[in-house]
């Protein structure tokens, strides 16, 4: 019996099988495939013809082969989609470089809610539209982070939490079955969504061949994730360990980041050593509660401007780049 498959991107395995080939295809690689690839390159239209076309298509095959083979027409997206932009460093830097960016955050309204089915829609229809050369995802991490596995598990009716409760571990990566109370079941939920939801563009973004890089804490579970393992595993993906102390901040925080079609090697920077390598300090802790209300960690989530310009440059370069293997599809 067929396993259902949720649908993320594609609705169905199928679906998505059929875009990876015509991608694969259109890929210029010489031989049978190179005869492919110059058969899915569209041909030009005819007066009142349907360009490349054949009447046995269906709509969904004549999409994705029209989406495998856009390099063919020199229609170059405009925008850069930082997603979880929080206070928006890099989109910052990216401007400074000339780039048009949009910041995504929950922080401008309910609209920016990407737990929501529309505001997802929203942004997978900018994508497949062409609309958008590159993404960068800080993918909300504290229902995801490790620091929570000393927490205690929250009981029914208890008020907010003194420190932040219990929620996952590496057997129950989607959520502790002993978690009760309703705010954590929520908080929970909403991760898996966003992550889900992360994973899906990270994809998308692949099948584009765009460049997308996410970010999240270096052991956070969240990179756990099969779909996040399957998306490492791609030639033209790659992880980066970076510690923020390298970037300016007092505290290390190991981060990693995981690129695809962006080449992120001048941002892996290590502290290592019981001292900061850059200060010979002691880093500051950002676990437990800030003197003024809330996480520490809450304070760490903001990018240092240095690295923010880091990031953008490679950005910057895979954009150049990427526009180049756009072009390569015209000479095949
Ligand atoms: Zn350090």
């Amino acid at each position: 019996m067929k396993k259902p498959i949720p649908s993320d991107v594609w609705g169905d395995q199928a679906e998505r099988s059929l875009a990876l080939r015509l991608q694969r295809e259109a890929l210029p690689e010489g031989g049978a495939r190179g005869r492919a690839a110059a058969a899915a390159v569209p041909r030009r239209p005819r007066e009142g013809g349907r360009g490349g076309d054949t009447a046995a298509d269906l709509p969904r095959e004549a999409f994705a082969r029209a989406l495998a083979s856009r390099g063919a027409r020199l229609v170059q997206p405009q925008v850069f989609l930082e997603l979880f932009s929080g206070h928006g460093g890099l989109s910052r830097a990216l401007r400074e470089r000339g780039f048009a960016v949009l910041e995504w955050d929950i922080c401008r309204g309910p609209a920016w809610d990407l737990s929501a089915r529309r505001a997802q829609k929203l942004v997978r229809g900018w994508l497949l539209a062409g609309q958008v050369w590159g993404v960068f995802m800080g993918t909300p991490c504290q229902t995801w982070t490790r620091a929570r596995d000393t927490g205690p598990l929250r009981e029914l009716g208890q008020a907010g939490p003194q420190l932040p409760s219990r929620l996952r571990s590496d057997q129950h990566l989607m959520g502790l079955p002993e978690v009760t109370h309703p705010a954590d079941v929520q908080a929970i939920r909403i991760g898996n969504v966003l992550a889900g939801f992360c994973c899906s563009i990270f994809e998308l973004m692949h099948l584009l061949q765009r460049p997308v890089a996410l970010e999240n804490p270096a052991r956070s579970r969240l990179w756990l994730l099969p779909r996040l393992k399957k998306a490492a595993a791609w030639s033209t993906s790659h992880f980066v360990y970076t510690d923020m102390c390298q970037w300016g901040t007092p505290w290390k925080k190991p981060t990693r980041i995981l690129g695809d079609r962006v080449s992120l090697h001048s941002v892996a920077r290590e502290c290592h050593g019981k001292l900061c390598s850059r200060t010979a300090k002691k880093h500051t802790s950002i676990h437990g509660l800030a003197q003024g209300g809330g996480f520490k960690t809450k304070a760490a989530q903001q990018y240092p401007p240095a690295l923010c310009k880091a990031l953008a440059r490679c950005l910057d370069h895979a954009h150049g780049s990427s526009k180049t293997i756009a072009l390569t599809s015209l000479f095949v």
